[in-house]
């Protein structure tokens, strides 16, 4: 669909997948006005198809977009976007464990004009594409390499809540940086002081303590996982206390060289639930858990995987049918 500041939202279609011709001076390649969402649509056992909280994207991209001064959508016609999308062919959600069908909203800055002033005219899209199994050869513990020299996305008022581009631009140069040393992600510290940690690239973070509870970061810089959300929840619900908190990074390191640190791991749409196995930086080399998976850390991706995947009874209604 297509906004123009004098019509609002109009022209609602399903094309082909093909290039889009833009002008050179589309605002969006000079100016990064732009933002997403990330979700997937699950095949269950009965053939019907589904997908989690879309409502949670629906408001998430809401509030990018005023981030951002980009048009709100409404929650509805986001929804309606994504359905209209899987229903041209159902086909498209793969069969299989842990594939499903990736689907990225995206709206941006349509606009001729090199002016820096929000734009006027603006698209929103969806696009999709088949995934398969995140860890195709089950789930592997990754490495992580805390962040000191580069950061995300700005404290609290910058665009880290926010699921803009610019925020995974600027994740690149770190995460390259810290394959080259030989890890799998990048954890990122916070902007004003480099002592409290934030998240990786594309997933939130989690500790299970020696005590049973659960710390997490708080939110203000980091972009609202709705895993995150759904993680802090399942975990209620086994009772579990979760604690959202500024953590300072060194807290962590000590609490798993002392053991006060039982688990840590990331979460994301993409990956679901992925344990951590080792935590470096310049001057420190961590293992977690003896490199092998936490329990809850385990039990919390079956329970979010048997709900996504109709296994399990869905009981905090998270499921919407989409066909
Ligand atoms: N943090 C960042 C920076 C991300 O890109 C993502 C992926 N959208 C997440 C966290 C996890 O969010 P969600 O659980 O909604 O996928």
């Amino acid at each position: 669909v297509t906004w123009r500041a004098a019509d609002g939202w109009t022209g609602r279609r399903v094309e082909p997948y093909g290039p889009l011709q833009l002008d050179p001076a589309t605002a969006v390649l000079h100016y990064a006005q732009e933002i997403f969402e990330g979700m997937k649509a699950y095949k269950h056992a009965d053939g019907s198809i589904w997908t989690f909280r879309p409502e949670q994207n629906a408001r998430r991209y809401a509030r990018s977009a005023h981030r951002l001064a980009l048009p709100e959508l409404a929650e509805e016609d986001f929804l309606a976007s994504i359905a209209a999308l899987v229903r041209t062919d159902v086909a498209w959600v793969p069969d299989g464990e842990d594939s499903s069908l990736y689907l990225r909203p995206f709206m941006f800055a349509s606009e001729s004009f090199l002016g820096v002033r929000p734009a006027l005219e603006v698209e929103h899209l969806v696009i999709a594409s088949p995934v398969g199994p995140y860890f195709p050869g089950g789930v592997r513990p990754v490495s992580i390499y805390l962040s000191e020299k580069y950061h995300r996305a700005g404290p609290p008022g910058g665009t880290g809540d926010a699921k803009f581009g610019g925020n995974y631009a600027a994740s690149l140069l770190p995460q390259m940086e810290a394959q080259q040393r030989g890890f799998d992600q990048v954890c990122f510290l916070d902007g004003a002081e480099s002592t409290y940690l934030e998240e990786l690239g594309g997933m939130n973070i989690f500790l299970v303590m020696a005590d049973g509870t659960v710390h997490t970061p708080e939110l203000g810089s980091i972009l609202e996982g709705i895993t995150r959300k759904s993680i802090i929840q399942l975990a209620r619900d086994r009772g579990h206390e979760v604690v959202e908190r500024r953590i300072p990074a060194r807290e962590l390191v000590s609490g798993l060289e002392s053991g006060q640190v039982k688990e840590f791991f990331a979460c994301g749409t993409a990956a679901v639930v992925t344990p951590i196995g080792r935590l470096a930086s310049s001057d420190f080399d961590v293992q977690v858990g003896g490199g092998e998976p936490g329990e809850l850390t385990m039990a919390l991706r079956a329970e979010l995987t048997d709900i996504q995947y109709g296994r399990s009874e869905d009981r905090h209604g998270w499921m919407t049918r989409l066909a």
